[in-house]
């Protein structure tokens, strides 16, 4: 080719939600290198193996170029526009039929903020359907639900300047040096500048990042709910109770208790919350004392006086850090809530260095699903429950209010559920790969495949999931088309069209457009190909007009490498509920927890309840999945990454070596992995890089070849209806 200039443009991370700024390299129609950023402030120039790899995924060579249609049990290459004919009318078709709520539409935290904007707008706004669902509610729901219990009110308080100021971090059942790696190595940078800096691994196996912790602490699955309230329990018995910040800002509340596990097909719960005063709060936490815990946790008590130690001292700032091994969880809320009430019984919260941050695990998981609200009950800011937030978004819409419905429909494993029955006939799924990561999956798959069910995929290679599609629809990938990403920390990162899509490719966005106009929505769907994404952002815009959320014009976004929301007065917000940095706390106020009426945060007595499935005498391990640094997901990018791919090429099982010795299972030979609902073969991992306590097995999902999730459990915590990917029994034999 001819030698060129190379020009550099600015876009986030097409990976995970930490957010990294990179630089790419153009040369003519072509990304020919990647650099990190050096004026983003989430990673300063630095990226991880997936960043300096990412353009990559781009040129793998079996890409999705054309659109494809079942015709006569096989798939056939058509013009894109006639696939869209299809799409549109198989829709009309299936709700003259079967009715409004028999569409539905399952998208991602890998969708733009566009992408899901006019994915609730098409379905919620103007076929009136609430089957609006995303595969952040397997890794972020319960975050959302721990939010709004706690704080009334969605996403971190904090940003990731806290690295810099905290003087203990603990990590929650939370791999950061695998799954946040530049901010796991700006924790460790922090360490090193500063000297006197204790980071705690507080996890269920032994991990890369347990290795550079200053202290591994390992406790067994789902008892984490215990050691939160002995931590507590210790906090009030030392009087480290910042008494202060207690009485002025927190009120103490229980629920119900003995909730079940989410596990019936039509599973409604309510939490029935009641007010409780602190000496109650203070009685029930006589049940989790550091020595009864340990019994229950394996957890030392010794190890629990001294995670409360670290918390409770005054001089110390403390963030704590999870993600999906607190989200995953069959308890997700509730142990979202009882490391909220570690944070606010000593006020350790919404001050630089003291931050409980939950970190979100795709790039969009935020921005895309939390804030645009593409989840069933849930709608841009606002829920579709609530009349004031139907009228406005019938409004900003241009669709009768009446139009929205004011029940949700289904959760996503409802949703899955509800095509397996026939509820739901016609799914539309983007930018995600379900029939790879469904709990329980041979249920979902046999229920997808089922006569009369119409299953339209768009996506940029071929995956598990359009082996079962209908339609597939050749998608534009990250820097192929123009759009907006929001990360772990409120930071909106504008992304411009970098490189065109090859072939017959369509950003996702686009697409739905084309459907929406087809069904008669030219008034709700009037844009142009040339300015769309900015005439979709400042209409999405009018949602957060409002200090508490307000997001930045679209020229400021695209001028920097992310904005932070509330972005007010031309000024970011890096910490929420405190008077002195965010504009929107009550004035005379030190702190403001604006999301309740009150302004007070709630601390939450909830109790420690065993996992769905425990080990027993027939299936005697844990199960525990999870991932690698190397891979995104179920791989689908990743395994078209020759370097990523030749680093980790196929998956395995990690088993505890004394376990390993016990069955007669060597290094590398394979093993049956065996539950109530399907089994796997893979090799053994005896002491690799992680290596789990005796009784558990750990598998990374990444590898379609090894179906993992055949004999995972679909159980979930019935508040944010979020799966437990993280434990379920299993047995082992050699194969
Ligand atoms: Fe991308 Fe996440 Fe790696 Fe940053 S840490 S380069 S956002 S995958």
């Amino acid at each position: 080719g001819s030698i060129g200039q190379v020009t550099w443009k600015k876009t986030p991370c097409r990976f995970c939600g930490t957010g990294c700024g990179l630089l790419v390299g153009v040369m003519g129609d072509r990304a020919v290198a990647v650099k990190g950023d050096p004026n983003c402030s989430v990673n300063k120039g630095l990226c991880c193996v997936k960043g300096y790899h990412s353009i990559q995924a781009l040129y793998g060579k079996d890409r999705i170029t054309k659109a494809k249609v079942r015709k006569g049990g096989k798939m056939v290459e058509v013009p894109i526009a006639e696939a869209l004919d299809l799409v549109a009318a198989k829709l009309q078709e299936t709700r003259k039929k079967y009715g409004k709520d028999s569409v539905a539409i399952y998208g991602s935290g890998q969708w733009t903020i566009p992408d899901g904007y006019v994915a609730s707008k098409l379905f919620k706004g103007c076929l009136g359907t609430n089957n609006v669902e995303a595969n952040a509610r397997l890794c972020m729901a319960s975050a959302v639900t721990g939010f709004f219990t706690t704080f009334g009110i969605d996403e971190p308080m904090g940003c990731y300047e806290d690295i810099e100021h905290a003087d203990v971090f603990v990590t929650w059942g939370n791999n950061m040096a695998e799954m946040h790696p530049v901010l796991f190595s700006r924790m460790l940078a922090s360490r090193k500048r500063r000297g006197n800096v204790t980071i705690i691994d507080f996890a269920t196996r032994t991990t890369r990042t347990s290795q550079a912790a200053d202290k591994s602490i390992i406790f067994r699955p789902n008892t984490d709910l215990a050691v939160a309230n002995a931590i507590c329990y210790e906090i009030i018995r030392n009087d480290w109770v910042n008494w202060d910040f207690v009485e002025k800002h927190t009120t103490f509340h229980k629920g119900k208790t003995n909730i079940g596990y989410g596990t019936e097909d039509h599973f409604s719960f309510k939490d029935k919350p009641e007010s409780i005063t602190f000496e109650e709060y203070k009685e029930f936490l006589k049940d989790y004392t550091p020595e009864k815990v340990e019994k229950i946790s394996g957890v030392s008590a010794r190890d629990i006086k001294y995670l409360a130690s670290l918390y409770g001292d005054p001089t110390k700032k403390c963030t704590s850090f999870w993600c999906m091994g607190m989200n995953q969880h069959v308890r997700g809320t509730w142990i979202n809530n009882l490391v909220y009430n570690i944070h606010l019984l000593t006020g350790k919260i919404s001050t630089p260095g003291n931050s409980p941050f939950s970190l979100t695990g795709q790039p969009s998981a935020c921005g895309t699903v939390r804030e645009v609200g593409t989840l069933t009950h849930k709608l841009p800011h606002g829920v579709v429950m609530n009349e004031h937030d139907r009228k406005l978004a019938a409004e900003i819409w241009d669709v009768p209010v009446s139009n929205i419905d004011p029940k949700p429909t289904y959760h996503t494993v409802e949703m899955f559920r509800a095509l397996d029955r026939g509820d739901i006939r016609f799914m539309w799924i983007q930018v995600t790969n379900p029939m790879i990561t469904m709990p329980n999956l041979n249920r979902y798959r046999n229920g997808a495949l089922k006569e009369d069910r119409f299953i339209v995929v768009s996506d940029v290679y071929p995956t598990p999931t359009t082996d079962v599609a209908d339609v597939i629809l050749p998608a534009t990938f990250w820097i192929e088309q123009e759009g907006m990403f929001g990360n772990s920390e409120r930071r909106t990162q504008h992304f411009e069209r970098i490189v065109p899509g090859p072939g017959e490719t369509m950003s996702d966005t686009w697409q739905i457009i084309e459907v929406a106009r087809r069904l008669g929505f030219q008034k709700q769907f009037p844009w142009s190909e040339e300015n769309y994404i900015e005439k979709i952002w400042e209409e999405y815009r009018r949602f957060h007009n409002n200090p508490k959320h307000n997001m930045a014009p679209y020229k400021v976004l695209k001028a920097r490498s992310g904005v932070q929301w509330p972005f007010v007065n031309g000024k970011e917000t890096r910490w929420r509920f405190n008077a002195k940095y965010d504009p929107a706390c009550k004035p005379g106020t030190d702190f403001d927890f604006y999301g309740k009426k009150d302004g007070k945060a709630w601390i939450w007595a909830r109790p420690y309840e065993p996992a769905a499935e425990s080990p027993d005498k027939e299936y005697d391990f844990w199960l525990n999945t999870g991932r690698v640094i190397e891979h995104w997901h179920t791989g689908s990018l990743t395994r078209r990454i020759p370097v990523l791919h030749r680093a980790v090429p196929e998956s395995y099982v990690e088993i505890n070596p004394e376990d390993a010795a016990e069955l007669g299972i060597v290094n590398g030979e394979k093993v049956r992995i065996i539950s109530r609902r399907g089994s796997v073969v893979m090799k053994a991992s005896i002491n690799g890089r992680g290596v789990p306590p005796r009784g558990m097995v750990f598998v990374p999902f990444f590898d379609e070849s090894y179906k993992i999730n055949e004999v995972t459990l679909d159980a979930f915590c019935p508040i944010s209806k979020q799966p437990d990917y993280k434990k379920c029994a299993v047995r082992l034999e050699k194969a």
